[in-house]
């Protein structure tokens, strides 16, 4: 009969990686961490995640990584994750009231709408855990104490997958060229999760105009020419599951404002609005166009889609190992067609794909 694995060894210490000598002895790095949001039981799809982020990047850098729980982790998941992480690893259980019904919701009234949604069909329709997730993701992962010491952030989550080596750093990248939101793919939500969220904008924005940026990426939100936010919502969304990104723009005054007010709306438990379209909405309204960027570099699979860069030379030079054949880019499904028009930017796509 098999014998139980060995219990975690007290005395283990890091086999020393040898790729190491690849990070220049002068490596400066930002002041940023890896972030992921996990359950104890997505212990080794995470590591399966962390793994690709190490070899495609991070081993290099030794960023720190930052893993989040609403439950306590478990010394198990530590020591493997730990193992795996190249800089520092924290692990930071997330305060009750981040991760529960505010006391203005009408709890039952709450449950009967899951229960709605999800006879309805609705994915993730009937979870309060989803949508406790959805919150947390909108309005409080930057307000951890442990998250309050960095300024950058990539989200990394269980089970995705990296294809490309990431030659530069991108919270260099970030910095030196005033990024403040990047993503990799977007594309349409689900309108039964958010019916009311568009209205709840549009009173937003009313009531603070002075938060919308004069040079605003909101034609990316409605395929209403000049309509601003009187036409309706298009429903496209960045994939907020890969985003790096500056904190500073959450912890700005009209990211604050933005998420107060749809908090107070109930939307994340009357409906099941995401923290994607909550943080696209905000980036495309108060950022200017030019701090919001395509990531096209990065390759990149979060089930079921893949980014996979267009240009010859991301592939020719083995950078990349994804097939370019299988990018979600020009899906009929996606948006980032509308988003190279927001920005007028010239774009490649592999034979065959482009749709316009
Ligand atoms: P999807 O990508 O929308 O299908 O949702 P996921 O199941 O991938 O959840 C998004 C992120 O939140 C992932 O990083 C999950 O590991 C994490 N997550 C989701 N639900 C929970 C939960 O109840 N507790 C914790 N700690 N993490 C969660
Ligand atoms: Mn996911």
């Amino acid at each position: 009969t098999p014998k139980d694995v060995p219990p975690i060894s007290k005395s283990l210490t890091k086999i020393p990686d040898p790729f190491v000598a690849h990070k220049a002895p002068d490596v400066t790095i930002e002041n940023a961490a890896l972030v992921m949001l996990v359950r104890n039981e997505e212990l080794h799809a995470a590591r399966y995640a962390m793994r690709q982020v190490e070899d495609r990047f991070n081993r290099r850098y030794g960023y720190p990584w930052v893993f989040l729980n609403d439950v306590p982790f478990t010394e198990e998941f530590k020591t493997m994750t730990s193992g795996i992480a190249s800089g520092k690893a924290h692990y930071a259980q997330i305060p009750k009231e981040h991760w529960s019904m505010p006391q203005w919701i009408d709890k039952s009234e709450a449950r009967k709408r899951m229960k709605k949604m999800g006879e309805e069909g609705i994915i993730y329709g009937e979870s309060e855990s989803y949508r406790h997730m959805c919150r947390f993701n909108s309005g409080f992962f930057y307000r951890q104490e442990v998250m309050q010491q960095f300024r950058y952030y990539w989200r990394v989550e269980p089970f995705v997958e990296y294809y490309c080596d990431v030659v530069e750093d991108p919270f260099r990248f970030l910095a030196v060229h005033n990024k403040t939101y990047t993503f990799t793919m977007a594309l349409y939500e689900y309108e039964a999760t958010i019916p009311t969220l568009w209205e709840a904008v549009r009173e937003f924005a009313k009531k603070h105009p002075e938060y919308i940026h004069p040079d605003s990426a909101i034609q990316f939100l409605t395929d209403t020419p000049g309509a601003g936010l009187s036409g309706p919502y298009n429903l496209c969304h960045f994939w907020s599951n890969f985003e790096i990104a500056d904190l500073e723009f959450f912890r700005g005054e009209a990211y604050e404002a933005f998420f107060a007010f749809l908090d107070r709306r109930g939307g994340f438990f009357y409906e099941r609005w995401g923290d994607a379209p909550i943080h696209s909405i905000a980036a495309a309204l108060f950022l200017p166009r030019s701090a919001i960027h395509f990531y096209d570099s990065i390759g990149y699979r979060h089930a079921p889609y893949t980014h996979c860069p267009q240009d010859r030379e991301s592939h020719d030079s083995g950078r990349c190992s994804c097939e370019p054949g299988s990018t979600f880019d020009y899906d009929g499904y996606g948006c980032l067609e509308r988003w190279l028009r927001v920005v007028e930017m010239e774009y490649p796509a592999w034979p065959g794909l482009a749709r316009s």
